[in-house]
Formats: structure tokens, sequence, C-alpha cells
């Protein structure tokens, strides 16, 4: 049976992709991510169990046909037997074709579970790395784990994924010298880098204008290096350009390199995310400052058409576009660990 209806908002929107938080716990403290220390995690029993998850995912896509899913966290591979739920989430179809399952991971225990969330039908992978530079990669992830996180890229292409992308956070001062660097590690690896502008969710509140490194800049210093032409965009969030010398092809896509300019070029008019906390709260923006309960209401017996009525509800409270750039922009109080991003 085909979806019933679709997620439209008040602007025309269409949704069709979940990210779902699968724990707010981590094993790393990104500076711009969390607090060293303080944060405090959810009570066991506050965080959907798999089955809670499977249901809500199975309306998304049986009810209004939400045909791409990523998992994320905190940190997703945190979460134990993580394969049984890729499996669920993999059973799941519209009109008989799979959705899309991806995972975003700091990739620090990527090498020993790459090979089973594969086999379990996990079919897309992007670990997030921001430096190449151990005493660095130690003061921005607040752990020593460069070499484990580079295995677990490592052992991701070795699993046969479908893509395997390297996600890096530019901030001026920090890394916006290692662009090149990082450009030339997803060519010699064959994976596609992806660099991201930095955005005002900390937990730690040290988001400054003059610390986001834009995406002229970014394309600007690789270009230069490295020719690049754009490839025609469509509506995803990333812009992305292939290297003119064909370097890095042959792999898993590290011929092309994307850009995510979620700050100087927001993408806000064609967003078609919704996400899925890991309590159970439905948020329609990463940004939004209200969100939607469905775990209450799912623990209290609601039918699933109640339940779909609700989500359809959240995605018709979604505005326009976040504010970043204008002065009346209010940061949510919840960092990326506890929003997944
Ligand atoms: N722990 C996993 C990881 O790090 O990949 C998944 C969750 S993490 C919140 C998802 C992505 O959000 C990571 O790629 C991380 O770099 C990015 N992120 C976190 N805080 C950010 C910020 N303030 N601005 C831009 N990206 C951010
Ligand atoms: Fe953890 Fe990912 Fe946040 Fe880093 S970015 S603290 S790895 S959730």
């Amino acid at each position: 049976m085909g979806p019933t209806s679709q997620l439209v908002d008040r602007f025309g929107r269409v949704h069709r992709d979940l990210r779902i938080s699968v724990t707010d716990r981590c094993n790393f403290r990104c500076t711009y991510c969390m607090p060293e220390n303080g944060l405090e995690w959810l009570p066991r029993s506050e965080v959907l169990t798999f089955e809670e998850i499977e249901r809500l995912a199975r309306i998304l896509v049986e009810a209004f046909g939400v045909d791409s899913i990523r998992i994320t966290g905190g940190e997703p591979t945190l979460r134990s037997h993580l394969p049984r739920l890729v499996a669920r989430l993999a059973a799941l179809a519209v009109d008989g074709r799979p959705i899309d399952l991806a995972m975003t991971t700091n990739g620090v225990l990527l090498a020993g579970q790459a090979a089973a969330l594969r086999t379990a039908g996990l079919r897309r992978i992007n670990v997030s790395l921001d430096t190449l530079r151990r005493d660095r990669f130690i003061e921005l992830t607040r752990r020593d784990a460069l070499h484990d996180v580079v295995a677990g890229i490592d052992a991701a292409v070795a699993a046969g994924f479908e893509s395997v992308k390297v996600n890096a956070v530019v901030m001026h001062g920090v890394n916006d010298d290692e662009v090149l660097d990082l450009a030339t590690f997803g060519r010699e690896r064959g994976v596609e880098m992806r660099f991201i502008e930095f955005m005002p969710l900390g937990a730690d509140d040290g988001w400054e204008r003059g610390r986001v490194v834009g995406r002229d800049e970014i394309v600007a210093t690789i270009d230069e290096r490295f020719p690049l032409v754009p490839v025609s965009r469509g509506v995803a969030p990333a812009e992305r350009f292939r290297y003119v010398d064909g370097g890095g092809s042959g792999g898993l896509g590290g011929a092309h390199v994307g850009v995510i300019a979620s700050v100087t070029e927001p993408f806000c008019a064609s967003c078609d995310r919704v996400r899925l906390s890991a309590e159970g709260a439905m948020r329609n923006c990463l940004f939004a400052l209200d969100e939607h309960d469905l775990r209450g209401p799912l623990r209290s017996g609601a039918s699933d058409s109640e339940l779909a009525a609700l989500m359809a509800e959240c995605v018709d409270g979604k505005w326009a576009g976040h504010a970043i750039n204008q002065v009346h922009f209010i940061r949510p109080a919840r960092s990326m660990s506890q929003l997944g991003g």
C-alpha cells in the first residue's frame, strides 16, 4: 500500500527526510557541540526503545512517504545492539522501494561495528572528522582518538557501504588551515569530504560569526590547488563540486567535495527534514524553539492515526526559515548532541 498523505507545511515544503537520534550520550566532547562536563544524560526509561522508534518511523514512512532516514545522536554507535535497530528500519519501504538508510557517527567505534551495520542493511555512512592533527583532535574532541576514527573510516570503506562521506566543521582560528589537507585526505581515500559551516548550536555558547568559515572561502581554498567544477544541484543541502583532474575517483565518491552553507546560504526554502529526538520529541527544524512530544501519547496508547495527526501538526507549525542572520535570532537551548545533528 502506498502512503496515504504527505507531510506538507504551510509553505508547501514536502517532508521526506527523517533524522532519528538514538541516544543523547556521547563518548566525545567536541567543543562546538558539548560542554566538557555537566551535561546530564537522559534516564534509560525516557529513551525510546527500538520498538518505539520503529513504530514512529513506520508511521512516517507508510502514512507520509518519508523515504530517507538517518540515524544519529549523540553518538549512535553507543546504543547497544544498534544493528538490530538498523535491520528493523532497513525493512521499511515506500511503494515497495526500500528507504535510503544512513548514519552519522564520530567513527571512534566504527572499526568494530562497520561490517555488522552494513550486513544489517545500513546503506550509507558519514563520519565526522575535523582535523588530521593529533594534538588538535585532542583539543577539539577532548579525546585522544584520531587513530581510531581514521581506522573507522577505513573499515567503513572496506565494509562496502554505498557511500562513505567525511564531515568537517570548519572554524576560523581552529582548523581553517586544514581545508586542503582534509580535501587531500578525501581524494586519497576515495571518499567525499563535506565541509560544514559552524552553526550556533553548541552547548558551550562559543559561537561567534567571526569564527564561521563561509562557503566561498572553503571553495576558493580548494579550487586554487585542485580546480573544481560545480555539479548540478537539486534540493540537497550540500553544494557539490567535482575535481577537474579526476582525483579521488574510483572510490566511493572521492571525486567530489561538498559544502554545507547553513549559515551563509541557508537552504531553508527547500528543507525537507524532520527530527525525532532520543526521548521521542519531534522537531521541525534544528533551530526550532519548541517540539512535539510523541513519547507520551505513544506510551499511553495513542493509535497510529492519532500519532500521525501529531506529526502533521508538528510539520504544519514549521517556520519559513531559521533566523541566524537576523538580530532577533534566539539560540535553541539544546546542543547538536541533544537535537540529533
Ligand atoms: N556524534 C555523531 C557525529 O559527531 O558525527 C553524530 C551526531 S553530531 C551532533 C552530527 C554532526 O553535527 C557532526 O558532523 C558534527 O560535526 C555536527 N555539529 C555539531 N555541532 C555543530 C555546530 N555547532 N555547527 C555545525 N555542525 C555541528
Ligand atoms: Fe559527540 Fe558528535 Fe557532538 Fe562530537 S559532534 S560531541 S561526537 S555528538
